[in-house]
């Protein structure tokens, strides 16, 4: 049987919930453009596939994932869908604290939509560990693999560069056509870079305006970083890396 409360009945759930040691992992992802050759489920796919994994290692509950996400500065493209940052949290809260009625008061976020998710779901944890008196985590990918990025040869995060595209040709190779991808390299940024691999990093991120994003998606499609230096086998490091410390946050959690 899956991980995922919304596959099991009531009492399968009560089961679960046992098992889980109070632990209930939530995907977060969006639904937004990632340029030609990547689907626009990118980023949920990239946090509910992080959570099937270690969850089958632990017994924690993965919660029914939110698929939509802020995304204003890609609503230049067709099929992008952007929710206000008030109403994730809102939503987001309202799951936790249901949630909590039945057991479960230890929560992990895991943030598949890079640095736009972060601020909103710092909010959530924030608001949900006041009033409900629950402890969240929040899972961020970007920063949980900045000590191997380099090693495996990745330039700076961006969008659907070497990185996301890596992870979804090992985990979802049939969603990618890779020889769709448009390289659009990344240039070096003194300051205001929200890279984790860079040792000046500000995290002072704020979306592209849609003028911005307009231009560079009529240059590069959608893309930023050089997607065709990705590989199924570093995708797989990558994500047995990810796993082996989300595994590590889950456990710790659980005690
Ligand atoms: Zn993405």
């Amino acid at each position: 049987m899956s991980n995922w409360l919304h596959e099991k009945s009531w009492q399968e759930a009560e089961k679960a919930i046992k098992d889980s040691k109070g632990v209930a992992i939530i995907p977060v992802g969006s639904i937004e453009q990632h340029g030609y050759h990547m689907p626009l489920g990118t980023d949920s796919y990239v946090a509910l596939t992080l959570a099937e994994d270690a969850a089958k290692e632990t017994n924690a509950i993965i919660v029914p994932p939110l698929w939509f996400g802020w995304s204003p500065h890609h609503m230049v493209l067709p099929g992008t869908i952007t929710i206000r940052p008030q109403v994730l949290v809102d939503y987001l809260y309202d799951v936790i604290s249901s949630l909590k009625e039945h057991g479960l008061d230890k929560f992990i976020l895991i943030n598949g939509h890079r640095i736009v998710n972060i601020t909103w779901m710092q909010l959530t944890a924030e608001q949900a560990q006041r009033e409900l008196g629950v402890t969240v985590k929040i899972f961020d990918p970007a920063y949980m693999s900045k000590d191997i990025v380099n090693v495996l040869g990745f330039g700076p995060v961006g969008h659907s560069e070497e990185i996301e595209t890596s992870h979804m040709m090992y985990r979802y190779p049939d969603m990618v056509h890779l020889e769709l991808a448009k390289d659009n390299p990344i240039k070096p940024k003194e300051l205001y870079s929200v890279d984790p691999t860079y040792a000046n990093d500000t995290l002072c991120y704020v979306p592209s305006t849609y003028e911005d994003a307009k231009k560079h998606a009529v240059e590069s499609g959608g893309t930023t970083g050089e997607p065709s230096k990705s590989s199924s086998e570093k995708g797989k490091v990558y994500h047995d890396h990810l796993i082996s410390n989300l595994v590590k946050v889950i456990k710790n959690l659980q005690g």
